[in-house]
């Protein structure tokens, strides 16, 4: 088999693959679904069996990482089952998860025991009747009794997200940071993105990292991390643990050392998640075909992957609403 590393054409070695395991989601954030979604029909999503051998392909071409997305992962009957799957792949590295954390409570344990690794909790808001507002949900005290499960059962790390829009839940970045501090974790600010499903999105709600940061240094004295190659947070520590971040994903791309795939719940590889390119692998997987074609074709979306947001922004372009967020994960 060809197992050169996997490599985009300016030179980007791709590391990292996110695997939406279903469009389905039990909330309706209005920053990413539409209030009465279209499914993908059941019989178009991949099998855990599928997953697994195009993640256990990527391991052989480099991949390392791993994160699990949806929709909302934990809708998906069974995902514990596709975790144990991944974790027993000898290539995978670090195997995490971005759930909205509202069936983490129940999953947390059999999650671990299956080899899930690190979890990160989406966190839109503190207050029970804006979460609600926010995600059609009820859910507040549940998702935070997820965090503080992820927590117990040992999950390195447990981050939150958060995606902020102006307007929305802007006035909370001090109080969810507050919260980071308190569980000594990393909670991390997501530049609002226009990949929403109902076209909300507008640059006036887009609160850039820079504002973020200062906001949270009103109340923070943050000793600023060095970045790793390939992430995509611009990080910084508290002094007793625990720190905030930021996804400053339209107003300081990394696009440069970007080291990451995205493979759609129906089985699309998408390069960029700002780009129109997706590649089909379903008629490959179900059309028999053997692991050496799968390598070529996946070598072949990679060559192809655009460079990116910063390009784009640059030339005055923003991507609106290539493809809504609860069918890319995030
Ligand atoms: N359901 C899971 C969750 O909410 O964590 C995983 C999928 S969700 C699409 C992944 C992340 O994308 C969440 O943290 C969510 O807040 C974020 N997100 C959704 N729509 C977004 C948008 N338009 N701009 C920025 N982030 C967004
Ligand atoms: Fe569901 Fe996550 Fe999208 Fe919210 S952000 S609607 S929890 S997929």
């Amino acid at each position: 088999m060809d197992e050169r590393p996997l490599a985009d054409s300016y030179g980007r070695v791709i590391r990292k693959v996110r695997v939406s395991v279903t469009d389905r989601c039990n909330f309706r954030c209005v920053y990413c679904m539409p209030s009465t979604p279209l499914w993908m029909p059941r019989n178009r999503i991949l099998t855990f069996e599928e997953i697994t051998r195009v993640v256990r392909i990527l391991t052989r071409m480099g991949v390392v990482k791993v994160r699990l997305t949806g929709g909302e992962p934990l809708v998906r009957k069974g995902v514990e089952e596709l975790v144990r799957g991944l974790s027993s792949i000898s290539g995978v590295e670090q195997l995490a998860m971005t759930t909205n954390g509202f069936f983490l409570t129940e999953k947390a344990s059999a999650l671990k025991g299956a080899g899930l690794m690190a979890v990160t909790v989406s966190l839109p808001s503190l207050d029970r009747k804006r979460f609600e507002r926010i995600t059609g949900v009820d859910g507040l005290d549940r998702v935070l009794r997820g965090v503080d499960a992820a927590l117990d059962e040992g999950f390195d790390p447990v981050k939150v997200n958060a995606t902020i829009v102006r307007g929305l839940n802007d006035d909370e970045i001090i109080a969810l940071a507050e919260y980071g501090a308190e569980k000594g974790i990393f909670v991390r600010f997501i530049e609002f993105m226009p990949f929403d499903s109902r076209g909300l999105w507008k640059p006036e709600f887009l609160v850039s990292w820079k504002d973020m940061l200062s906001k949270v240094k009103e109340r923070f004295e943050l000793m600023p991390l060095p970045r790793e190659p390939g992430s995509t947070s611009l990080n910084y520590a508290f002094k007793d643990g625990g720190g905030v971040g930021f996804i400053a994903s339209m107003t300081a791309p990394f696009c440069d050392d970007c080291e990451r795939i995205r493979l759609t719940a129906d089985g699309r590889l998408v390069p960029c998640m700002f780009g129109k390119l997706e590649f089909d692998m379903k008629p490959l997987l179900r059309g028999g075909a053997g692991d050496e074609e799968l390598v070529s074709f996946i070598r072949t979306a990679v060559e192809k992957k655009e460079r990116g947001v910063k390009y784009l922004l640059e030339k005055g372009e923003i991507p609106r609403h290539v493809r809504p967020m609860y069918t890319l994960g995030g």
